[in-house]
């Protein structure tokens, strides 16, 4: 809502309020611009004012994922298990960065008090034994990155395979996951239940898998670009990053 003249602007969906309409943050309606002045949680209003700042909002999230159900599971080759199931993920905006308009440059980080939000969906995800990663001889320091970075590059990729936009689609690695106990890479439907993206990526995971690793391995810049493993939604900034290791990550994954 235009908080000077109570006009309703228009309308953004719960699930990506916190991301798009927090305070501060800059939306964009209809070619226009306006700057948040404050996201109301309770009653659900944001109440923003005309502006063209000379800068953008990128928020910046911490996201847990919890497994509740394996609904299949298949043993790849090295121990490798491929999932399909129902997680929870949590996503708490912790913040935002502001941009410049024209270099990009960070200009101020500004820290956000918002409550954390849940999803229950469908996801698929990879677990992935350490003494296999260790053996690739993938360095304990870059897994966190080469999973981030795979998990990226499959999220751009899985389009290819559903019919889906990479913003239906989130993901979460870790190199120790609570729930499987080893290095592990998720990836899920953005809309709560899920959407069938997940379960498609799950029944030709290894074509997608193949499509992924061949992208990353044709893209010619040297430690990951927007075109490879960098996407432009991830709420840690894209960090860490390994574009090498995640090459080598994904010749383990395979039937
Ligand atoms: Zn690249
Ligand atoms: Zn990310």
């Amino acid at each position: 809502m235009e908080q000077s003249s109570g006009v309703l602007l228009g309308t953004v969906d719960a699930a990506s309020a916190h991301t798009q309409v927090h305070d501060g943050a800059v939306y964009l309606h209809q070619g226009r611009s306006y700057v948040v002045n404050h996201l109301d949680v309770e009653q659900a209003a944001a109440f923003v004012r005309r502006e063209d700042p000379l800068h953008t909002t990128h928020p910046q999230s911490a996201s847990t994922l919890r497994i509740r159900q394996i609904d299949r599971e298949v043993q790849w080759s090295g121990g490798v298990q491929l999932c399909f199931g129902t997680v929870d993920v949590t996503d708490q905006v912790t913040g935002y960065q502001m941009r410049d308009v024209f270099t990009q440059a960070v200009l101020a980080q500004h820290p956000l008090d918002l409550p954390p939000r849940t999803l229950t969906t469908k996801a698929v995800w990879w677990v992935i034994p350490r003494e296999r990663t260790d053996a690739a001889e993938i360095p304990g320091e870059e897994l966190p990155g080469a999973l981030h970075a795979a998990e990226h590059a499959a999220i751009s990729m899985l389009p290819l395979l559903a019919t889906c936009d990479r913003w239906d689609i989130g993901g979460l690695s870790a190199a120790l996951h609570e729930d499987t106990g080893e290095p592990t890479i998720f990836v899920y439907d953005g809309a709560p239940g899920g959407a069938g993206f997940a379960e498609r990526g799950a029944d030709d995971a290894d074509a997608w898998l193949r499509a992924t690793a061949d992208m990353i391995g044709e893209c010619g810049c040297e430690s990951g670009c927007p075109a490879c493993v960098v996407s432009p939604k991830c709420g840690n900034g894209n960090e860490p990053l390994s574009k090498p290791q995640a090459v080598r990550l994904l010749e383990l994954l395979k039937p």
